[in-house]
């Protein structure tokens, strides 16, 4: 145990901390499991429950997610009754407790008590109790009750020896991931101080002379919502220094509370703490939580069940959140969900092949929600191990009970395991915010939906990719994506300029180098700082609905389709490599590629895409930069076969052959060496045939040389 004290809770301010290193729960075999939340059912049924665990190999449960209002039914009541049966009768069946402290929803006696503690919302609208997720982060009454809770559940079990994590709050979002009460207005007013020093800084850096705007005083600033910037949504706004800023300031005030209830958890114990995240979650910035989690994890509910890449993207991108270590797979449904108007179930094998495809890339834990059904409230229809029979019979429990087995099996084999990727996808939350809320030229342009697409284009190649901040260190990859760079921030070009020096491929393009860290413009040609990198000026945008196309036809290459985005693109040392077929700027160069000169003499490419390309065109692309470094992946040609690879701290390497494709495929193996699924040996280029959703966890007969950055 570390002094109590250890955490120093940041005060809320701009700049973001530096990173700090994973910590994870010390196991030794995958964690396997979910959220159990007995406290919603007789007691007798909790024997039966863990004589199903044990039948399913269940190693792990979460306790405890939103037992507030049980272990602590008023002020200066703390009632550990029943938590400590559920943990006791845990422990004596021999599972890990990952233990949360409960606060991700108010009890209605804190509510009624202190009524700050409800949000107001971005229409103006304040709250009264119900939901959850909702508790205002500037209210000093949660902050209190929230540390005071986490505190008293590290205190009570913190020493208990089945307790191997701490899981603060749940899914923090909400509405919006904001409240615009006047605590959350003060605590703004206080971040900007913090950050822009003195309001002639702040009208400088919101360009406020536009529309009189000029603030004299801190307390004229409002928070931006639908009662003063912003018009229609969130993404409208008058101002996108101010909004942009209230979105920065919301992260750094969740954040601040995170690490007031692991603060309250670390003077009593010095397990690793975690919160769930949601992947791609637009309101809240990760990279810049990242340092204060001692692990990543998050929750798994992808949109739609066929966009394998997406669900591999995104744990790449929360694996890319402590610089590659593992995380934990928090949740995600054994069979269903509830919460969307149409919920299909998982189709037979599909568990198996998605829990095995977190684990391929990097999940130290394979964990469900939840463990039995809830008997009642929204998510009594979302999908359990056990169902409300209780049967052991169900397909969902014979698949669970399945890869219960083959983790059993696999042992300590992956843990700690780094991909080595030579690849990165840049992704930065103020790219995201900014390039959205920006009037002009294309509403419709999304960002992850962009980013999805250029990671796509890695993942079907078969190329180790990392999804890291634009702060990353660079110096290991040899290709670099870094689509819809709106925003240029701090010495990133200078990073980028790195990777082209020594040889590699920097691909950008479209709306990228646009603005400042204050979204402000920057007062030269677009791309602004990547304009000298790149070779290339935009001397016009154009834009059109999504049906209207325009031709892109790349010399000796395919004709592709460009949308929604036109840059009409003028070399400047670059050479064109396609132009724009139709309209007045036909013949116009639309997509470009600078020779850099390295410093080994050779020469790194930086691309520029002037257009949203098809994914035909931005396969064309990414796979020209993956052929120059001989990084396109054995299965590149086969439809849906994904190949992920971990490096595991003794210098094993994994590789994980996962059929996502609708058609059974025979391919020539890569690589000899054993499927530790089945026993079965295999030597280089031995044929092997893949159904759909089939899993092949190939441990290489020789350590290869396999680098992992970091
Ligand atoms: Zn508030």
């Amino acid at each position: 145990m570390t002094e109590p004290g250890a955490v120093v809770v940041p005060p809320l301010r701009s700049p973001a901390p530096a990173p700090t290193p994973a910590r994870l729960p010390r196991l030794d075999h995958v964690a396997y499991g979910g959220d159990y939340n007995p406290e919603q059912w007789p007691k007798d049924v909790w024997d039966l429950d863990h004589e199903a665990f044990d039948a399913a190999r269940i190693t792990t449960v979460t306790l405890g997610v939103f037992a507030w209002s049980l272990t602590q039914p008023a002020e200066d009541v703390y009632d550990f009754t029943v938590l400590d049966e559920i943990v006791q009768r845990a422990a004596d069946a021999g599972r890990w407790i990952c233990l949360a402290t409960g606060t991700g929803a108010l009890s209605p006696w804190i509510a009624r008590a202190y009524p700050e503690v409800t949000r107001v919302d971005f229409q103006g609208r304040k709250h009264r109790y119900g939901q959850r997720h909702n508790a205002c982060w500037s209210s000093p009454a949660f902050r209190r009750l929230a540390a005071g809770i986490a505190g008293k559940v590290a205190e009570r079990y913190g020493d208990h020896p089945n307790v191997v994590a701490w899981h603060v709050g749940n899914e923090y979002g909400g509405d919006g991931g904001a409240c615009y009460c006047d605590l959350c207005a003060a605590e703004f007013r206080a971040w900007l101080r913090e950050r822009y020093g003195t309001l002639e800084e702040l009208n400088e850096a919101w360009c406020t002379t536009f529309w009189s705007h000029r603030f004299t005083d801190w307390d004229e600033i409002e928070p931006p919502s639908a009662l003063t910037e912003h018009w229609k949504d969130r993404r409208y706004t008058a101002f996108q220094g101010i909004t942009l800023d209230y979105r920065r300031f919301s992260t750094d005030n969740a954040i601040r509370q995170f690490a007031e209830e692991k603060a309250a958890i670390r003077a009593h114990s010095d397990l690793p703490v975690t919160t769930n995240l949601m992947g791609f979650f637009e309101p809240l910035d990760y990279h810049r939580w990242a340092p204060h989690l001692d692990f990543a994890s998050w929750d798994n509910y992808p949109p739609r069940s066929d966009e394998p890449w997406r669900t591999a993207l995104t744990h790449d991108l929360v694996r890319g959140l402590k610089d590659g270590a593992p995380f934990w797979l928090m949740e995600q449904t054994p069979t269903v969900t509830a919460s969307r108007d149409v919920n299909p179930v998982r189709r037979p094998g599909v568990m198996r092949l998605w829990s095995w495809q977190a684990v391929a890339h990097g999940a130290d834990s394979v964990l469900f929600f939840q463990m039995r059904a809830s008997r009642g409230a929204c998510e009594m229809t979302h999908g359990a191990v056990l169902d409300h029979s209780g049967r052991l019979d169900t397909r969902a429990f014979r698949e669970v009970a399945g890869l219960g087995a083959e983790l059993e099996g696999l042992g300590d084999l992956v843990l700690g395991g780094r991909t080595p990727a030579r690849c990165a996808l840049l992704v930065d939350w103020d790219s995201w915010w900014a390039v959205e809320m920006a009037d002009g030229p294309n509403r419709l342009i999304g960002y992850v939906p962009t980013a999805l697409s250029w990671g796509r284009a890695f993942w079907d190649a078969g190329a180790q990719l990392d999804v890291v901040p634009v702060t990353a260190d660079l110096s290991g990859y040899d290709v670099v994506a870094a689509p819809l760079l709106h925003m240029v921030k701090g010495d990133l070009p200078a990073r980028l300029r790195g990777v082209a020096e020594r040889g590699g491929t920097v691909l950008t393009g479209y709306l990228s180098g646009r603005v400042d860290e204050d979204d402000r413009r920057f007062l030269a040609d677009v791309p602004g700082p990547l304009a000298g990198l790149a070779g290339v000026r935009v001397a016009e945008t154009d834009a059109a609905e999504p049906a209207v196309g325009n031709p892109v036809a790349f010399d000796g290459g395919p004709v592709v389709d460009g949308r929604m985005v036109f840059e009409v693109l003028v070399p400047e040392g670059a050479e064109v490599m396609a132009r724009y077929r139709a309209d007045f700027y036909a013949e116009a160069p639309a997509v470009t590629r600078h020779r850099v000169r390295a410093a080994d003499g050779g020469e790194g490419h930086v691309w520029y895409v002037g257009t949203q390309l098809d994914q035909p065109g931005v396969t064309h692309v990414v796979r020209r930069a993956l052929a120059r470094h001989g990084l396109l992946g054995p299965y590149a040609e086969i439809e849906g076969l994904e190949l992920a690879t971990r490096v595991t701290p003794s210098g094993a390497v994994v590789d994980f052959l996962l059929h996502h494709g609708p058609a059974e495929v025979t391919v020539p193996l890569h690589a000899a060496g054993e499927d530790v699924l089945t026993g079965r040996r295999y030597a280089v280029g031995d044929r092997v045939t893949l159904r759909p959703t089939d899993v092949v966890v190939l441990r290489r007969d020789e350590p290869t040389e396999v680098a992992v950055p970091g």
